[in-house]
């Protein structure tokens, strides 16, 4: 009994190997389908469901989900959760997250060559500063600074041409820079210290409250786009137009471990999905500097707009070009970054110059 039971299960066998061994074997990666999934902690320099940075970071999140079919996951941790706006840099470099949303030239108490990724005073407009980091090397220059700790970081979103900031008092002369206490991080920071002004930082989340008490005298944030829910106008009623932030790329952080980690399909849908909402938060901003500038004027008539005189834009104009000479001459990458931003800032404000600013000249001229 149990040997005719054994011969037709051996023989079965036979039968099952020989069926298996005729049909061609898949190719062994397909035979192990992908199945494990990721998700990347990313810690936020903003508040909670902040507006246009915040809105970046959440499409995201969701544009990675829907394109890797619910393989890679993004978590946001805004302000309130980690409660270190200015400590993202210091988190994604530990690994303590694997991502972060800010602002390059937040950094350059950790690295003084990372000023110049975020913009710099006198320099390129969007457009200009887009074409930079994408085709005039800017994206590598960038990519040295940052492997120096163990990171990577990629354009995350432009705010466009920023306003100069809210004013308790008018500036006419530079002397009026003496001694004044303003929040306007980067470069221009060091701008106005060189004139005598006692530039800091301070994390959006803080920016009223610190005007308001008199901690500062005058603040830059960003322009009508995010600067008209701040308040600020309530209690600085000179808004002056820009000269330190003529653009204002933010900043995705990534920890190289984590990155590496990533099979390469879901890194190159992060970096697709990246620079899609990069580019999505530069007409967003766009979209709402326009619709909050027109209620400014409308609703709020007691905001005085200001240009600074001729002799203190030379001023700053003139500091700022003693500084980059200075930085430059102290490291020879922050040389080379110095250099790239002012080869292809000549080249592409020539061509800016015969396009744009001669068809906005001429519509000017019309109305005149
Ligand atoms: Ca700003």
């Amino acid at each position: 009994m149990y040997d005719r039971l054994l011969k037709i299960l051996l023989a079965s066998m036979l039968a099952l190997l020989l069926v298996a061994c005729d049909k061609p074997q898949p190719p062994a990666a397909q035979a192990t389908p992908v199945t494990q999934n990721f998700t990347l902690k990313l810690a936020e320099t903003w508040g909670p469901n902040y507006p246009i940075f915040g809105d970046t970071t959440r499409q995201l999140a969701a544009t990675v989900e829907q394109m890797s079919g619910g393989r890679l996951r993004i978590t946001i941790d805004s302000a309130n959760k980690h409660k270190a706006p200015f400590g993202v840099f210091d988190m994604v470099k530990a690994g303590q997250y694997d991502m972060g949303h800010s602002a390059s030239y937040y950094w350059k108490g950790k690295d003084p060559d990372t000023l110049y990724f975020t913009n710099m005073p006198f320099s390129m407009t969007a457009p200009e500063q887009l074409a930079w980091f994408y085709h005039g090397g800017g994206l590598q220059l960038m990519e040295k600074v940052y492997a120096r700790h163990g990171l990577l970081s990629f354009p995350g979103g432009n705010t466009g041409g920023q306003m100069g900031g809210w004013f308790r008092k008018e500036i006419n002369s530079v002397e009026d820079l003496q001694g004044l206490k303003m929040r306007i991080p980067g470069f221009a920071g060091e701008v106005l210290a060189r004139l005598g002004a006692k530039p800091t930082n301070i994390p959006p989340g803080e920016l009223y409250t610190a005007l308001e008490r008199n901690t500062i005298d005058a603040l830059e944030w960003v322009g009508p786009s995010l600067d008209l829910r701040m308040g600020f106008h309530k209690i600085a009623p000179y808004y002056y137009t820009g000269w330190h932030e003529p653009s204002a790329e933010l900043q995705f952080l990534i920890n190289r471990q984590s990155w590496e980690r990533l099979p390469p399909d879901l890194q190159e849908i992060l970096r697709v999905a990246m620079r899609a909402a990069a580019a999505d938060m530069y007409t967003l901003a766009y979209h709402k500097n326009a619709v909050n500038w027109a209620t400014m004027q409308q609703e709020f008539p007691d905001i005085q707009i200001r240009t600074f005189p001729k002799p203190v834009l030379a001023a700053l104009k003139k500091a700022n070009d003693e500084l980059l000479a200075e930085f430059a001459a102290a490291d020879p990458l922050a040389r080379e970054i110095i250099d790239s931003q002012a080869d292809y800032l000549a080249r592409a404000r020539a061509w800016t110059a015969i396009s744009d600013q001669a068809y906005l000249n001429s519509m000017r001229d019309l109305q005149d």
